[in-house]
């Protein structure tokens, strides 16, 4: 048994794909009309019809509470007014009662 590996010892070119190199747009697109990108501007709850956010959720208020505690100003969330201050409302009562934690103090 020959245990023999194909070694190509004449021109040693690493190929590396997409290794270096600035990131580059996949086309150079003009100003045309596609949008990829979900940009929905609408209320999630609003959407979901949900009237009351339910503070004992933490796994959807956990949405709205950065790492550090604070929570997210709405413009990141994308939830209206109304629904902001719920979970907003929501959040600090959760906070109360040990379900979410509270802004790290510095
Ligand atoms: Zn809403």
């Amino acid at each position: 048994m020959a245990d023999e590996r194909p070694q190509s010892s004449s021109s040693g070119a690493p190929s590396a794909p997409g290794a270096s190199g600035g990131p580059r747009p996949p086309r150079s697109g003009g100003p045309g009309g596609r949008k990829f990108f979900r940009r929905k501007k609408v209320c999630k709850f609003c959407v979901e019809k949900i009237d009351a956010i339910p503070y004992r959720d933490v796994r959807l208020l956990q949405g709205f509470v950065a790492e550090s505690g604070k929570i997210v100003p709405r413009r990141l969330t994308g939830v209206c007014t109304t629904h902001q201050r719920r979970v907003t409302r929501a959040i600090k009562q959760a906070r109360n009662i040990a379900l979410l934690p509270f802004a790290a103090r510095h």
